[in-house]
């Protein structure tokens, strides 16, 4: 575990491990008791390191993983992770894999179905587990109601795969004016995974929630929920952008983007700061250069006054357009309080949250997480 003092690195992304156990506590204590989770670590974990964060949650009661693509379960399988890890979009090519690494296919259409059996078959394999994703209503992939009867057939015909579990996605968990869409896919899913248990002859697994869900939707929980943005610190229940005022009673922040001064100069009013002149000095100032810019996932569109960083208890804004490997913000209202060179900068975290980002920049917090580049030194703190 490093420590921010050993770092070397001016611009991090800082990880806090403690708040990624308490945030998976606070799903936990919103679930039954035997209602297994399964956390999903795609995208290198939302951005902030598969490994770290899987191992954290195999040490503290998740019950499986899930990952988007083959690959990304190969490598947390190389790292030594052995919780069972879903890959959530099986492709063709990368079943060898899966099998390989002993990691579980989702299955969403029938040709995927018949490409895992013939592999499986190829490879004397047995009773592997699989997942069926039958589509409710998002409508992006999956199985269509219709083709469960067909399904079943395919299934009954061999022994080298069995159903473990049988899920769905909910298009809009998190929006009050569509609950009535999500409760007619979640009753949709009842009654197909009920149908294909049927034909089948054996019981599945049901697992249907997202974070939102799982929050918002408790009563369909089934024997699994699949617990994602949640885990990194973002809450659906107090879900407004105000600055600082959005910090759910039930999750912790977990990621702090940091920077330090690289350097300060004075500037005088009338001159302009950045590519294209767009940062015009309306008075004399100070400036500050952060090393970070748009190559290391600080959008271009916070520039120029958009946004603002918060260093020693000040908030400062960006002036000026991003540039590729930093960005200029304006001190001149702090000079007074001492801020030096190398003194540290926060561009989200506590103080300037993602869900704020999110809202400038119109998008949702999982991108400005996901955007984070891997050039950005991922440190682990536990406190
Ligand atoms: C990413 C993902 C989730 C997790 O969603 P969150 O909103 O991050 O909780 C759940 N299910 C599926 C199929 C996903 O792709």
């Amino acid at each position: 575990m490093l420590c921010r003092e050993k770092i070397d690195d001016y611009t991090i992304l800082e990880v806090n491990l403690k708040a990624i156990i308490d945030n998976f506590n606070y799903f936990r204590s919103l679930l039954k008791r035997d209602t297994k989770i399964i956390c999903m670590v795609k995208a290198n974990g939302y951005g902030i390191g598969s490994y770290e964060l899987s191992k954290t949650l195999q040490n503290n009661g998740a019950d499986i993983l899930a990952v988007a693509l083959a690959d990304e379960g190969v490598y947390l399988r190389k790292k030594g992770i052995h919780l069972p890890i879903l890959v959530m979009n099986t492709e063709k090519y990368s079943l060898n894999k899966i099998f390989q690494y002993n990691l579980h296919p989702c299955i969403y259409n029938q040709n995927i179905l018949d490409a895992t059996i013939v592999e499986t078959k190829k490879q004397d394999i047995l009773h592997y587990p699989i997942h069926l994703k039958i589509d409710t209503g998002m409508h992006r992939f999956g199985f269509n109601p219709e083709e469960i009867p067909d399904v079943a057939k395919i299934l009954k015909n061999q022994n080298n795969v069995f159903v473990q579990s049988i899920f769905s996605h909910l298009a809009a968990t998190a929006d009050p004016f569509l609950d009535y869409f999500t409760n007619q896919q979640i009753k949709l899913f009842i009654y197909l995974s009920k149908q294909l248990e049927q034909l089948l002859g054996y019981q599945c697994q049901r697992h249907i929630l997202n974070s939102a869900g799982i929050e918002r939707f408790p009563d369909a929980q089934f024997d699994m929920v699949r617990l994602g943005i949640g885990l990194y610190g973002i809450s659906v229940c107090t879900f407004s952008h105000t600055m600082g005022k959005d910090r759910p009673y039930g999750v912790k922040p977990v990621a702090v983007l940091k920077t330090r001064i690289l350097q300060i100069r004075e500037i005088k009013k009338g001159e302009t700061v950045g590519y294209n002149r767009n940062g015009i000095l309306d008075r004399d100032s100070f400036v500050a250069c952060l090393p970070v810019g748009y190559a290391d996932g600080l959008n271009r569109h916070l520039g120029n006054r958009c946004c603002q960083v918060f260093i020693g208890g000040h908030l400062c804004p960006i002036i000026g357009n991003i540039c590729m490997d930093s960005c200029i913000i304006d001190i001149t209202d702090i000079t007074n309080k001492k801020i030096v060179e190398g003194d540290e900068v926060e561009i989200f975290g506590k103080h300037i949250t993602i869900n704020f980002l999110a809202k400038k920049l119109q998008t949702i917090p999982y991108e400005i997480l996901t955007s984070i580049s891997q050039r950005v030194k991922r440190v682990y703190v536990k406190i």
